[in-house]
């Protein structure tokens, strides 16, 4: 039994690595975590009994919480191979412009706390996972505006907030990495490319399965090495 759960998957990219979680015969349970039911048509209208769909907010720690009960129940005392934190918000924020402390604040509640919360409320299942099969994983879906080395670029002008909360997830990910491995369970950092998406925009270079049928496969075909590590959905390393 192989189990995965992914967050922000109504839409855009966590829908697409639905979909291709599900392309994977391998993979047993999907438990999909959405915010509102009533805008996952896309999601719940797929026919699959592999797949659970779960109401939960992210950013709210009982609601991870009851998450938690409910996803201990789907996969029965075997725990959580794989944790996908994939939901993520872009707002717009300039530097030389006025700085909305809500934008700043927001950005880092959704894009890097919530992938905190997630992983701390569900190291329970995935070192259940880990003791019984080897190795669990998490997946924190970021982004290359989040790298240092990118910043001094005016391609990562407009969205500043996004960018530095995408940077905090980058170093949440090397301290899940190195703090979970005593339990096994390894922790990378992926982006996506560009991609059409609300968030990426129709102008972006990648479809959904352009991007996400490579990621599915880089996140499952993961090993000890990769631990820690920062890598484009094509597999090459991100600079940090
Ligand atoms: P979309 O804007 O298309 O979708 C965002 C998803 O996140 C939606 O499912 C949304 O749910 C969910 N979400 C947002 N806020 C919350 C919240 N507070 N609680 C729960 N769920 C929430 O974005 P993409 O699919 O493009 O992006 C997915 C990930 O990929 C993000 O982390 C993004 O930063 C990253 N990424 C995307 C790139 C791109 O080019 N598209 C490039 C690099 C990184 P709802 O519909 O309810 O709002």
């Amino acid at each position: 039994m192989v189990s995965a759960l992914v967050t922000g998957t109504n839409r855009g990219i966590g829908l697409g690595l639905v979909r291709e979680l599900l392309k994977d015969p391998s993979i047993t349970i999907v438990i999909a975590i959405v915010r509102n039911l009533e805008t996952a048509n896309d999601l719940t209208s797929i026919d699959d009994t592999r797949l659970h769909v779960l109401k939960c907010e992210i950013t709210d720690e009982k609601s991870v919480v009851e998450a938690v009960e409910k996803v201990t129940e789907i996969v029965d005392g075997k725990g959580l191979d794989l944790l996908i934190n994939n939901a993520g918000i872009m707002r717009p924020l300039k530097l030389d412009g006025d700085v909305d402390r809500s934008v700043v604040m927001e950005s880092f509640e959704v894009n890097a706390f919530a992938p905190l919360l997630v992983g701390n409320k569900f190291l329970g299942l995935l070192r259940r996972a880990a003791e019984l099969k080897g190795s669990a994983q998490i997946a924190n879906i970021s982004s290359g505006l989040g790298a240092l080395e990118n910043a001094m670029s005016e391609a990562t002008k407009p969205p500043v907030a996004y960018s530095m909360s995408k940077a905090a997830l980058n170093m949440l990910t090397r301290r899940q990495a190195f703090e979970y491995k005593e339990y096994k369970v390894r922790a990378t950092a992926f982006t996506p490319g560009w991609v059409r998406t609300d968030m990426g925009t129709m102008n972006a270079a990648l479809s959904v399965e352009e991007s996400t049928g490579p990621l599915t496969k880089l996140i499952m075909s993961l090993t000890e090495e990769h631990n820690g590590e920062f890598y484009r959905f094509s597999g090459d390393k991100s600079p940090w």
